[in-house]
C-alpha cells in the first residue's frame, strides 16, 4: 500500500518515516501480542474482544477517520475490526487489507522457548504467538500508512483504504461470509495479508492458494457381515470394491482420472514456472521436512508446481470390516473412505463434487451400493494474474522497498475462502458488481517463518 503509482513515494522519506516509527510500532505490537486472543477457546472470548479494541485504538491513532468494531453472529461470534480512510482523489481505487487478530492456542509445553504471550526478542526476531500470524502483518500496514503519508506530506492516503481484520480466522472464519454479505465493503483490490514470505532474505508475494473439498465415501455390500467360508467367492466384497476404486483414482503418471477433473484448470504460464524455478528451493530439505522417503506426484511438474499449482486427490482414511486381533473370516457389510481434493484455479468445488460423485458411483460393481457425502461447499482456489495492474504495483513497491526483485510464490493450503466466496455469491446477494472482483495476496513483514512451517493451522 506504499503507493498506488510508481514513483509516487520517495523511498528515502518512507525509510525515514518507518525508522522514526519503528519503536512505537514495536511497543504497540508487544502490547497487542500480550493479549491471548485465542478464538478457539471460549475462556478467551473477552481477550478476543480486548484484542479488537486494542487494534481499533491503534487504527484511530494512525488517523483512520472511521474505525468500527463489528460484532458477528448477532453478538454470538467474535468481533471484527473495520477501518476506512478515503483518498482525496475520488477516482482512486479502493483497497481492502484483510487480516485477523485472533490466534491459535499456545503453551510453553508445546515447545516454546519463552512464554507465548510474553513477547521476547531473541537475536533480531520477536517471538510471541501471533507475531507472524497475523498481528505483526496487520500492524505493519499501519506503519506503512504513516510512512506513506509522511513521504507524501499528505493528510489522506493515495487510495481509498479499508482495513478488515476478523477475529475468527483460526476457527474457520465462521461469520465472515455473513458479515461481508451484511456490510458489503466495496473494493477494487483485496490484499490478503495472511500468507507467508519465502524467507527473510527472499522477499516474496503469494499469488495464489489452492482450494479444497472433502468427502466420505461409504460402500455397502451384504446387509450384514457374512462368513467368507460360506459366501466368499460368490458375492461382492465392498472393501475390495472400494480399494479397486481408489486404486483407479490416479493413472500411472500421477494424474487424477476423474472425468473432467482438469477441464477448468488454468495451466501455469511460462512466466510463473520460471519464477518458481528461480526460488532457492532445497528439495532435499523439503523432503526431510515432509518426513518422506521419496518424492511422488504428477509427471511433468516440479515439486513446487505440484504442491502449489496442481490439483490433487488424496485418500485420507480407509476403514471397514474386521481390524481387531487375530483373524475374522468375513465379507464385510460396508467399507468407508475419507477423500480430499486440493483444487487450483479455476476449478469450482461444486463442479468437482459433482464429477467425483458421478465418477465414484458409476463404477460400482453389481451388488455394491454407494454414498458420497461432501463436507460443506468447499473452499475455492484463487490466483492473481501476474500482469494485473495491482499485482504489478505491489511488486514495484516491494521491489523499491527491498531493493531487489520480488519472488513469486503460491500456497498449497486453503484460506480466505469467504472473501473469495463473497465474490462468487454476488448474484445471490445483489451486491454491486465491483465487490471483490479479484484478490491480491501479499505479505510485507520481514522475518516470517518458512512457508511450509507456517501452514500448520491451515486447512
Ligand atoms: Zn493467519
Amino acid at each position: 500500500v506504499a503507493s498506488a503509482e510508481p514513483g509516487t513515494d520517495d523511498v528515502q522519506s518512507v525509510r525515514e518515516a518507518v525508522g522514526a516509527g519503528a519503536d512505537g510500532f514495536l511497543r504497540e505490537l508487544v502490547d497487542w501480542l500480550q493479549i491471548p486472543s485465542i478464538s478457539g477457546d471460549p475462556a478467551h472470548r473477552d481477550d478476543v474482544r480486548r484484542s479488537a479494541d486494542h487494534l481499533a485504538d491503534a487504527l484511530r491513532r494512525t488517523g483512520f477517520p472511521t474505525v468500527e468494531v463489528w460484532p458477528t453472529g448477532d453478538g454470538a461470534g467474535l468481533p471484527a475490526v473495520f477501518a476506512e480512510w478515503l483518498s482525496d482523489d475520488p477516482g482512486a481505487p479502493t483497497v481492502v487489507v484483510y487480516g485477523h487478530h485472533d490466534v491459535q492456542p499456545a503453551a510453553l509445553a508445546d515447545g516454546w522457548h519463552s512464554p507465548p504471550f510474553t513477547p521476547t526478542v531473541r537475536g533480531t526476531r520477536l517471538y510471541a504467538r501471533g507475531a507472524a500470524d497475523d498481528k505483526g502483518q496487520v500492524l505493519s500496514h499501519l506503519l506503512g500508512v504513516r510512512a506513506h503519508l509522511a513521504a507524501q506530506g499528505a493528510s489522506a492516503p493515495a487510495v481509498h483504504l479499508k482495513v478488515l481484520v476478523e477475529g475468527e480466522e483460526e476457527v474457520g472464519s465462521v461469520h465472515l461470509g455473513a458479515l461481508l454479505r451484511e456490510r458489503r465493503p466495496r473494493a477494487d483490490v483485496v490484499v490478503v495479508s495472511d500468507t507467508s514470505m519465502w524467507s527473510a532474505e527472499v522477499p516474496s508475494v503469494c499469488t495464489g492458494m489452492r482450494g479444497l473439498t472433502e468427502c466420505q465415501v461409504d460402500l455397502f455390500g451384504p446387509e450384514v457381515d457374512v462368513h467368507s467360508g460360506s459366501f466368499g467367492g460368490g458375492v461382492p466384497n465392498p472393501l475390495t470394491a472400494l480399494c479397486r476404486l481408489l486404486g483407479r483414482l490416479h493413472d500411472g503418471h500421477g494424474r487424477v482420472t476423474v472425468d473432467g477433473f482438469y477441464d477448468d484448470v488454468v495451466e501455469l504460464t511460462p512466466a510463473e514456472r520460471a519464477a518458481f524455478a528461480r526460488l532457492p528451493f532445497d528439495e532435499a530439505a523439503w523432503l526431510r521436512h515432509a518426513r518422506s522417503a521419496a518424492l511422488a506426484g504428477e509427471a511433468g511438474y516440479t515439486t513446487l508446481e505440484r504442491v502449489w499449482a496442481r490439483p490433487t486427490a488424496e485418500v485420507n482414511g480407509l476403514w471397514g470390516g474386521y481390524t481387531g486381533p487375530g483373524g475374522k473370516t468375513i465379507i464385510p457389510a460396508s467399507a468407508h473412505a475419507k477423500l480430499s481434493f486440493r483444487l487450483v484455479p479455476n476449478q469450482d468445488p461444486g463442479r468437482i463434487q459433482e464429477r467425483v460423485t458421478h465418477w465414484l458411483l458409476t463404477r460400482l460393481p453389481d451388488g455394491i451400493r454407494g454414498e458420497v457425502r461432501f463436507t460443506g461447499p468447499g473452499v475455492r482456489p484463487c490466483r492473481t494474474p501476474l500482469d494485473h495492474p495491482a499485482q504489478q504495483a505491489l511488486l514495484r513497491a516491494m521491489g523499491r522497498a527491498f531493493g531487489t526483485d520480488i519472488a513469486l510464490t503460491r500456497e498449497g493450503a486453503a484460506a480466505g475462502q469467504h472473501l473469495e466466496q463473497h465474490a462468487a455469491e454476488r448474484p445471490d446477494v445483489g451486491a454491486p458488481v465491483d465487490d471483490f472482483p479479484f484478490r491480491l495476496l501479499g505479505r510485507h513483514v520481514r522475518g516470517g517463518t518458512q512457508n511450509h512451517a507456517a501452514q500448520r493451522h491451515r486447512r
